[in-house]
C-alpha cells in the first residue's frame, strides 16, 4: 500500500453544482496521520469537450472568473485536454496512489461534480462511494483553514496542497481527542 493514499481534489469550473463544466483539475496524495504530503496532478481541461457531453456552463461562474487574478485565469489556458482524458489520467493518478480517502473542499462540490462528470462521459469512477471526505467539516470541528495566501488562489493544484496541508493541521488538533476517547472505550 502507497504511504499517501488520502487523495485531495480541487476543481476549478464553469459552474457551482454537479453537472458544471469543468477547466482544469488538481489533486496531490497525503497522508493525515504523517503529515507527510506525496505526488500531485493537475491537468487543464477542454470546455467544448465537456460541453459536448453535456455538462453545463453557468454565465454567473463565467462572470466570476472575469473578475478573478490574472495568474489564476492564465494557469487554465495551456494544454486543455479533452475531458475524457482528463478523467483517465486522474483515475490513473488516484490509482496509482493506492487512493483510500477523496476529499473535496465542501460536500457538496468536487466530488459530485467529478463524479457528474465521469458519468456523462461513461466512465467509470476510480474511487469507492464511501471514500468521499469533506474539508469544510473537518475544517469547522478543528478551528482550522487553508492558507490561500500560498501559490495562487483558485490554481486548483495550489488549492488541493493548501487543502490537504490544513486537513493534515485538522488531524494534528483532532488526533489527541480520537486517541484520548478510544482510550476511554479501551
Ligand atoms: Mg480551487
Amino acid at each position: 500500500m502507497a504511504d499517501h493514499t488520502h487523495i485531495m481534489v480541487d476543481l476549478e469550473t464553469l459552474g457551482t453544482a454537479a453537472g458544471c463544466t469543468i477547466l482544469s483539475i488538481g489533486a496531490v496524495a497525503f497522508n493525515p496521520l504523517s503529515g507527510m504530503i506525496g505526488g500531485n496532478f493537475y491537468c487543464n481541461v477542454d470546455r467544448a469537450s465537456c460541453e459536448a457531453i453535456g455538462l453545463k456552463t453557468n454565465p454567473a461562474t463565467v462572470a466570476w472568473w472575469a473578475q478573478q487574478s490574472v495568474e489564476a485565469r492564465a494557469a487554465l489556458e495551456a494544454n486543455p485536454y479533452p475531458i475524457d482524458v482528463a478523467l483517465d489520467a486522474f483515475s490513473y493518478f488516484y490509482r496509482d496512489n493506492d487512493g483510500t480517502h477523496l476529499w473535496g473542499h465542501g460536500g457538496n462540490f468536487d466530488a459530485p461534480v467529478l463524479e457528474s462528470a465521469f458519468i456523462a462521459a461513461g466512465m467509470d469512477l476510480p474511487w469507492k462511494y464511501s471514500a468521499a471526505r469533506c474539508t469544510r467539516t473537518i475544517y469547522e470541528l478543528a478551528g482550522v483553514a487553508p492558507d490561500r495566501m500560498k501559490g495562487v488562489h483558485h490554481n486548483a493544484l495550489d488549492d488541493a496542497i493548501n487543502q490537504a496541508a490544513a486537513v493534515i493541521a485538522a488531524y494534528g488538533v483532532l488526533k489527541p481527542a480520537m486517541v484520548a476517547k478510544e482510550a476511554a472505550h479501551g
